[in-house]
């Protein structure tokens, strides 16, 4: 979709999050049930002085999977490392890494879904009994040397949490999901994000852009910034209710949150194919997305706000959606 409503980062993002990153648990608004367990488990960590156990934090891009991580490290008082699946391409790569740790440090990666097989298998003794096995040379000269780790707390964060091998499912001790936040709770997040960027927002004006945010605190962040432009260069710089809506409009953002993309994906089952079921390759197709962008990105928001229904013969309409569309849901022939 529009990068405006995209859940994952872009690069306009990274400037601005770090001012506004919650550096507490107690400063982080929502997931309520996984803020309680970290604090329960950080503390135990903290009292037996080990390393925490190894945690995996799965749900949609843009929830806060990498705030929480550093926020755990933070009040462990230990360092924070972060990769990523896809970047560590050789066991040496994750090896460096490893052996560099210091005594129950943090060790983020992110989308651990996409770890290279071999990468993996280096990964399971080090997160099971804190040593590395790593072959040397090549052919009959190759040897195994066995490398003593510092104890260390993997945090691994996924988008797909059905992509992860079982075995490596089996060695996260925490495995945490996260949802999407209600409006209340983005409310917050928007009051709080907009007086730390010096533009106070009406609590009205705040609740227009929770409502369109999608679940999703990184969308919030990224249409406050886009409304307060508009409230600086054609408002008076107050951010009321009418201006953003009147903002959020003009950028195609309508009142649930959906943007072209998402308008788009409704109307082709509606208009095609009488409401569905439609299966999700035809939809790839019809729309030229990759099924995995419909899947992680258009879908999940659809399927949380009840506007469609994933059926064994596929997607279909819900009812909320011929209505948000101003279409009559067609009735079945003969009643
Ligand atoms: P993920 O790793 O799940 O993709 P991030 O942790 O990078 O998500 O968070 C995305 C953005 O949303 C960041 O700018 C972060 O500061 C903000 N954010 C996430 N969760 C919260 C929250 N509970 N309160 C305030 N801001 C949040």
């Amino acid at each position: 979709p529009d990068p405006l409503l995209r859940p994952t980062p872009t690069p306009e993002d990274s400037g601005e999050d770090r001012a506004l990153r919650p550096q507490a648990l107690t400063e982080f608004i929502g997931q309520a049930e996984a803020r309680a367990n970290l604090a329960v488990f950080v503390e135990s960590a903290r009292r037996r002085g080990e390393a925490m156990d190894h945690t995996l934090f799965h749900g949609p891009p843009g929830l806060g999977k990498t705030t929480l991580a550093q926020i755990v490290a933070r009040e462990l008082g230990v360092n924070f490392r972060m990769t990523s699946g896809p970047v560590l391409a050789k066991a040496g790569d994750l090896a460096a890494i490893l052996t560099n740790l210091e005594s129950r440090d943090v060790l983020f990666i992110d989308e651990i879904h996409r770890l290279n097989p071999v990468v993996e298998e280096v990964l399971y003794p080090a997160l099971e009994d804190f040593e590395l096995d790593l072959v040397i040379g090549e052919g009959p000269a190759a040897r195994t040397v066995r490398i003593e780790l510092q104890p260390f707390t993997l945090v691994g964060a996924t988008t797909r949490l059905g992509l992860l091998t079982t075995p490596l499912r089996d060695r996260f001790g925490i495995p945490t999901r996260l949802q999407f936040y209600t409006i209340d709770e983005l409310h917050e997040i928007v009051t709080r994000n907009a007086r730390l960027l010096g533009v106070p927002a009406e609590p009205d004006g705040a609740r227009e852009i929770a409502a369109r945010a999608r679940g999703t605190p990184r969308i919030a962040g990224r249409l406050l910034r886009r409304v307060v432009d508009f409230a600086l260069v054609e408002g008076d710089g107050r951010l009321t209710r009418e201006l953003a809506d009147s903002a959020l409009t003009r950028l195609g953002v309508d009142r649930l949150g959906l943007d072209s993309a998402d308008r788009r994906y409704l109307s082709l089952i509606a208009e095609n194919y009488g409401g569905g079921p439609v299966g999700v390759e035809t939809m790839s197709a019809a729309l030229s997305e990759s099924r995995d962008a419909l899947e992680e990105v258009i879908e999940p928001y659809l399927l949380q706000q009840g506007l469609i229904q994933r059926t064994p013969r596929g997607r279909m309409l819900a009812r909320k959606a011929w209505d948000h569309l101003g279409l009559a849901v067609p009735q079945p022939p003969g009643q």
